[in-house]
Formats: structure tokens, C-alpha cells, sequence
């Protein structure tokens, strides 16, 4: 019993600590290496995902059987899941190379890393996504927060959260998962 409340208390302390320093309190915080035993910043074999594309903005609407099929195991799980990587974790919190960040599910582009900004929330942070649609908004009234959820506007992949203590021009802050984007570098 006494070790039940312990983890109770570190769980509740988790989820504090995140929401006062970073405004991107998680879902369900795992931690995530994604430098670990990587030398590319793709996460999985695209062949292998025969939705995946750069250039195609139709909707998927795939069941969730099929991402899980497709997608390794962590990119389904904060994807579809709704999970968060721990903060200062992810692989481009603090990478800031030149060129296009697309979703790691489906290849939809989402941002330009010209409008990535550095943040000291822990998460990748942008200012705008690459176009209107490209990212999809819901209310997120999740753990006592009233938060803004965003989606890949075409798969519908869990990204981050949006705030609104951005910088110029815009001053919004999509807080994204690393794991959730790939980066392009220019085309
Ligand atoms: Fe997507």
C-alpha cells in the first residue's frame, strides 16, 4: 500500500513539474531516445508504408490495426496514442538544420524550419505550420487543462499542442513531438 502511494505522488509530481515549466504537460510521458542507435533522421522504412507521401494531401482515414502495422512501435504509440516523449528527449528539441519537417506517419509536410524557434520547453516549437490545413485543431480538456490538441491535417496523427506565448509574427508555439516529425532537409 505504502508503495502504491509513492508512485502516485511521483506520478502527480510528473505531471506538475511538466505542466508549470513547459505549458506541454503529457498524456502519457515515456521516455524516448531518439539519437539512440540512429544515424538518420528517418525513423522506419517509408517503402514499407504505402501512404506515405510528401505530396499527396488527401485525407487517410486508415483504422488504427493498420497504423499499428505500419509504424514502429513508438511513433504509434504517440501518434495514435496521444502519448508525449519526455522533454530535452526528442531528437530536434535543440536541432535547428535547414529545410522541411513532415509527419512521420503519413509524409504530410508540416512545417518549414524557418519558422522553428528555440524554446525552452524541451519540444520541438514552431510559430506556423507550413500551410492552413496542415495541421488539424481539438480541444484537449485532458488531466484539468483546457489546451488546443494538434493533429496532421491529413492522418490525423497526434503532433503536440498549440500556445499562444509564441514569438512574432504570429505568436503561437506549436509544441510538437519530435517523434511524431521527420526532417527533410531541403528539396
Ligand atoms: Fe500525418
Amino acid at each position: 500500500m505504502r508503495s502504491t502511494n509513492i508512485i502516485i505522488l511521483a506520478i502527480a509530481a510528473l505531471l506538475v513539474g511538466c505542466q508549470n515549466s513547459t505549458g506541454q504537460a503529457p498524456n502519457k510521458t515515456i521516455a524516448l531516445d531518439m539519437n539512440a542507435g540512429s544515424d538518420t533522421m528517418n525513423q522506419y522504412d517509408h517503402s514499407k508504408n504505402p501512404h506515405y507521401s510528401h505530396t499527396d494531401t488527401s485525407k487517410l482515414d486508415l483504422p488504427l490495426s493498420e497504423w499499428k502495422k505500419l509504424l514502429p512501435e513508438e511513433l504509434y504509440y504517440v501518434a495514435f496514442e496521444k502519448g508525449t516523449e519526455r522533454a530535452f528527449t526528442g531528437k530536434f528539441w535543440d536541432f535547428d538544420g535547414v529545410g522541411t519537417y513532415a509527419c512521420a506517419a503519413c509524409g504530410n509536410v508540416l512545417f518549414q524550419a524557418d519558422a522553428k524557434f528555440a524554446s525552452s520547453c524541451g519540444w520541438p516549437s514552431f510559430y506556423q505550420p507550413e500551410r492552413k490545413n496542415s495541421v488539424a485543431y481539438h480541444d484537449d480538456n485532458s488531466f484539468g487543462m483546457v489546451r488546443t490538441e494538434v493533429t496532421c491535417g491529413r492522418c490525423g496523427a497526434h503532433l503536440g499542442h498549440i500556445f499562444d506565448d509564441g514569438p512574432p509574427p504570429t505568436g503561437q508555439r506549436y509544441c510538437i513531438n519530435s517523434v511524431s516529425l521527420e526532417f527533410l532537409g531541403t528539396k
